[in-house]
């Protein structure tokens, strides 16, 4: 889970984790949301948090 390293001002909305990112060429911050369970492997990026707290909040893990 490298990508983690990158995350700041991580929020957890149920197992789904936000986190900005930088992309260090473009200079865009993205705010990407990642499933924490290891089984569901989700993962996405978008231009506002509030995008990507819908995402996180509407998730339903592809195990159940
Ligand atoms: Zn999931």
């Amino acid at each position: 889970m490298a990508a983690r390293d990158f995350f700041h001002s991580i929020q957890r909305i149920g197992p789904v984790q936000i986190g900005t990112t930088r992309n260090r060429r473009t200079g865009q911050t993205r705010h990407a949301a990642v499933c924490t369970n290891d089984d569901c492997g989700w993962s996405a990026d978008y231009a506002n948090r509030t995008a990507a707290q819908l995402a996180a909040r509407t998730h339903r893990c592809r195990t159940h």
